[in-house]
């Protein structure tokens, strides 16, 4: 039955964008110079961003979200090299070895009118182990002469080269085609079966907050779960540790382990493996140096995990530094700064003393309670019921727009769908959220919120 001027197709359509769950990724993978940045641009439909950034400069994002013939997916962007730091080819593996743990497919550019150098022949290796769907982009193919120069690059084995010009836009509607064949309909098994794998967490932060102390003290008082179980998917940068008799999984635990302490410009790499870590993660365990002043580079990796729909524990480590007046600056610093995130439930620990390691398992069993907690559409509507009547939208052109209906059109984070009268405004949006989060809790999660004008 239509409601109030919506039909059932446009509510049902509404619903299902709103609700998808996390999108296939795709990662730009190449040499420099071969092209990545200006095919990552018109893959994305955008002319700003990423061939103008500098090198050394850090980018706080590294994925975008693309649509092509009516499909969604993420591009992960893996051109902001700084070849000085580690060498081109230790670079280029780096990328490679970042797309094989957080993308679906891989786009491996090569730039046809140099042909394939041995270092495009080392990254077809790893690429082929690693065992993802790999399509071929013969770049710079500006025009028909160079289709030859395409050709040539079938002995790199990964199958039929597509000749494109990422410039100019020849051919890359061909090779999206190809690009959408090998990208899954929706990424496997991110978020475990039904049935239930190891709850997967990201443990995050900037270089030396204290991560991989953390991960040895929860790792050494705990039993540090040797034989995988069935079910899970091997992979050897993970780790299950058993806290509070249950077995999780923290992911990506390589980086952390390994401690490869880049000197400058290691920043893009350390965001970028930040990236990898909190894409195979449901719950992100931020920590903070509290030795320090909050930082951008903090709250960075903040939006980081929030902007791909993780749930969010905050860890304030190094607690055992603390003198009072610190302390003071810093509760200041977290009401100012940390505001964005005051739903995501706090652990003051100390990694090096054991502090609160008790705290840190309900703290993250809380944020995961609360990122899938599905509202019932009857209670949701009875609560907008009361919101709308208590506190209307102000009148605008003489207009009140009003919230005709909502629903939960998912979980894991929840996402909204509300349906409107007229434009809703992003003030009147957040105080939605706030007055969600006062009624139902979502304690530790992002919560999406989308609304839906009839016209
Ligand atoms: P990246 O280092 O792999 O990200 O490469 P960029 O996207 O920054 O491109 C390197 C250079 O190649 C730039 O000067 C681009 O304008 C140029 N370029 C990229 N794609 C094409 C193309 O299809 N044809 C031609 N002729 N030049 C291109
Ligand atoms: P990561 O780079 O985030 O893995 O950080 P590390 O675990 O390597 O820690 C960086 C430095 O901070 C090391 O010298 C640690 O001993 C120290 N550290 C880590 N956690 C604490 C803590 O809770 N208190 C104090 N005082 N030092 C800590």
């Amino acid at each position: 039955a239509a409601e109030e001027g919506f039909d059932v197709e446009d509510v049902e359509a509404a619903i299902d964008e709103a609700g998808h769950g996390p999108l296939p990724a795709l990662a730009v993978v190449g040499r420099p110079n071969v092209g990545k940045s200006t095919l990552v641009n018109r893959i994305i439909g955008r002319r700003e961003a990423v061939v103008q950034d500098k090198p050394g400069v850090t980018r706080d994002r590294v994925t975008y979200e693309a649509e092509w013939a009516g499909r969604r997916f993420k591009v992960v962007d893996t051109g902001g090299w700084e070849q000085d730091v580690l060498g081109l080819d230790a670079s280029v593996a780096a990328q490679a070895e970042f797309a094989i743990e957080a993308a679906d497919a891989v786009v491996f550019v090569v730039d046809a009118t140099v042909g394939a150098t041995d270092t495009d022949e080392a990254v077809v290796k790893l690429l082929r182990r690693a065992g993802k769907p790999v399509v071929l982009a013969a770049n710079k193919v500006d025009g028909m002469s160079g289709e030859s120069d395409a050709a040539v690059l079938w002995s790199l084995g990964l199958g039929e080269p597509f000749p494109i010009s990422a410039l100019h836009g020849r051919g890359t509607g061909d090779l999206l085609d190809e690009i959408l064949k090998a990208l899954p309909e929706a990424p496997p098994q991110r978020f475990g079966t039904a049935g239930g794998g190891p709850r997967r967490i990201a443990l995050i932060g900037r270089p030396n907050v204290g991560k991989s102390s953390l991960l040895n003290q929860v790792a050494k008082e705990e039993r540090v779960v040797v034989n995988e179980l069935s079910g899970t998917t091997r992979d050897p940068v993970d780790e299950l540790i058993e806290l509070g008799g249950i077995t999780w999984k923290f992911v990506d635990t390589a980086g952390i382990r390994r401690r490869v302490h880049l000197q400058e410009g290691a920043d893009y790499y350390a965001s970028l493996r930040t990236a990898a870590a909190v894409e195979k993660a449901e719950v992100a365990v931020v920590l903070i140096d509290t030795s320090e002043s909050i930082s951008v580079q903090d709250q960075r990796i903040i939006t980081m995990a929030v902007e791909a729909g993780r749930a969010l524990v905050i860890a304030y480590n190094k607690w055992d530094t603390l003198d009072e007046e610190r302390r003071y600056y810093l509760e200041r610093e977290i009401e100012t700064e940390m505001q964005q995130v005051a739903w995501a439930p706090r652990v003051n620990v100390s990694a090096l003393t054991g502090r609160h390691m008790e705290k840190l398992v309900p703290a993250i069993e809380t944020a995961l309670a609360g990122w899938e907690t599905r509202i019932p559409t009857g209670r949701l509507n009875a609560f907008l019921g009361e919101l709308v009547a208590g506190h209307p939208h102000p009148i605008r052109g003489g207009k009140q727009p009003r919230i005709l209906f909502g629903t939960q059109a998912g979980t894991k984070p929840p996402r909204f769908v509300l349906f409107a009268s007229g434009f809703i405004e992003a003030g009147y949006r957040r105080f939605i959220e706030r007055r969600l989060r006062e009624e139902f809790g979502f304690e530790g999660t992002p919560i999406h919120i989308s609304v839906r004008v009839r016209e």
